[in-house]
Order: structure tokens, then C-alpha cells, then sequence
């Protein structure tokens, strides 16, 4: 500001400067001058040269000054930010677990929520939201480790492991992600039979279940021959079907 106030009274200090001159006799040819005329140019000469040079510099330092404050207000606003959530730089590909559901089997969260093998997440808290919202829970969850789905799997027997890429504007966890749009890209499945522990899966069945508020649905579980014996054959479907299902890879 001070600067630019400066710049204001150039032109008057310029004036003022050229009537001294004048005064002096810097214009006049006569030889009897106070000063002589060579230096009183030279003088000015040095004065609209070097005072302008001096504005010039005096923005350039002012702007790389301007430039650092709005930085470092810029970097604690998304330090604030980033207190709650980081924004991933890096791929967001994760584990997650999942139910499968449906008479016509659908991947389904741990929360109760359907999606299909490519999907966009909705909020449904909030019909206003494109999820992720970053005070709300919606958008789609993965775990970045692998062991850390592998351990939730054993505490959620009946679900099955998937491997995921979100896609879109994410949130970064110390744990994983939440993402606008999730694509899977396999289903791992159980080793064992889901239901008796001992023998190894061969074919999907799906079962009623009974729920909260005594509503029932249908779970699918994968199991070995013994356990999936007593299935009819609509309840029964072998692993290249569900891959066709869910239009997901089983491996
Ligand atoms: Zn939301
Ligand atoms: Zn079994």
C-alpha cells in the first residue's frame, strides 16, 4: 500500500525535480551555473531510471510475499481438511466382505445394502449427496490390507471376501477408503464348507433366512456335496453360474 502511494507522488516528485532543474539552470546554455549542467541530467537521468527499477522490484518482492501468505492460509485450510479425511494420490484398491443375497443372488454389504459387480454408491441418508460426502458415511468402503478383510472375514462367517477398485473422488482412512464408484474385481471363494467346517466348498445353495423385524431372505452359502445334498436344484448353483450371476470372476 505504502508503495503504491509512492507510485502516486512520482509524477509530482518528477516535476518538482525538472523545476529544480530548471531553476538551477540545467535548460539554460549559459555558462555561470551553479551546478553543471552535465551532472543535473545525468541526475535525472539516474532519478526516471533507477526509481521506476526500484517500484519494479519493490512488486516483485511484494507478489512472492502476497504468494507465500496465500499458500500457507491455502495449506491450513487442507491441513483442517485432511484432519478428517486424506485425500488418496495412489490407486484405491482394497478388500472388503460382503453377503450374497437374493433369490437371484446379489452382492451385499455387511450393512445390508445391494450393489452390483460395477456400481456408483448412493447415500441413503440423503438424496442431495454424491457420495462420498465428507460429514456423511455414504460411498463405497475397502480395506487396503488384505489381512485386515482376512480377519473380519473370521468374525463374519457366513460372508465373502471380494477384491475391489474404487473409483472417483475417495476418502483415505488409516485403514482404507470410501469412494464415489467401486468396481470388483473377484470373489475368493471359502476354502471350506460354509456350514459343516470340515470339507471343501463345491456349489453355491441358498437358504431362507429369518431377519429383523421377522422378515426372511435368502442367503446363499457355498458348500461342500454333503451339506448341499438335500438342495433342490433351483437352490443349487455351481460356481461358473454365480460368476454369471454376479458377473464377477470366483477364484
Ligand atoms: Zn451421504
Ligand atoms: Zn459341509
Amino acid at each position: 500500500m505504502r508503495l503504491i502511494r509512492l507510485i502516486r507522488i512520482y509524477p509530482v516528485v518528477v516535476i518538482c525535480l525538472l523545476a529544480l532543474v530548471y531553476l538551477l539552470g540545467g535548460f539554460s546554455n549559459q555558462s555561470d551555473q551553479l551546478v553543471p549542467k552535465s551532472a543535473l541530467i545525468t541526475l535525472l537521468y539516474i532519478f526516471a531510471s533507477v526509481v521506476p527499477l526500484l517500484f519494479i522490484i519493490g512488486f516483485i518482492y511484494i507478489g512472492a510475499a502476497g504468494n507465500k501468505v496465500a499458500k500457507q492460509s491455502s495449506n491450513s485450510k487442507s491441513f483442517n481438511y485432511q484432519s478428517v479425511f486424506d485425500l488418496p494420490n495412489e490407486q484405491m484398491s482394497g478388500y472388503k466382505l460382503a453377503l450374497i443375497t437374493g433369490r437371484n443372488p446379489i452382492l451385499t454389504g455387511l450393512t445390508g445394502d445391494t450393489y452390483l459387480a460395477d456400481a456408483s454408491a448412493s447415500c441413503s441418508k440423503d438424496v442431495n449427496h454424491v457420495p462420498p460426502v465428507v460429514d456423511c458415511e455414504c460411498g463405497f468402503y475397502a480395506y487396503r490390507d488384505l489381512d485386515e478383510a482376512a480377519f473380519e472375514l473370521t468374525i463374519n462367517p457366513g460372508s465373502f471376501l471380494l477384491a475391489v477398485d474404487l473409483y472417483g473422488v475417495g476418502f483415505k482412512y488409516d485403514r482404507g477408503y470410501r469412494a464415489e464408484s467401486q468396481v470388483v474385481r473377484g470373489l475368493k471363494k471359502p476354502s471350506r464348507c460354509q456350514h459343516c467346517r470340515i470339507l471343501p466348498g463345491k456349489v453355491f445353495v441358498t437358504n431362507y433366512r429369518m431377519g429383523y423385524d421377522d422378515t426372511t431372505w435368502w442367503q446363499w452359502q457355498f458348500r461342500c456335496l454333503v451339506c448341499s445334498n438335500s438342495h433342490k436344484a433351483q437352490d443349487k448353483l455351481s460356481i461358473t453360474q454365480m460368476e454369471k450371476a454376479l458377473t464377477v470372476v470366483i477364484t
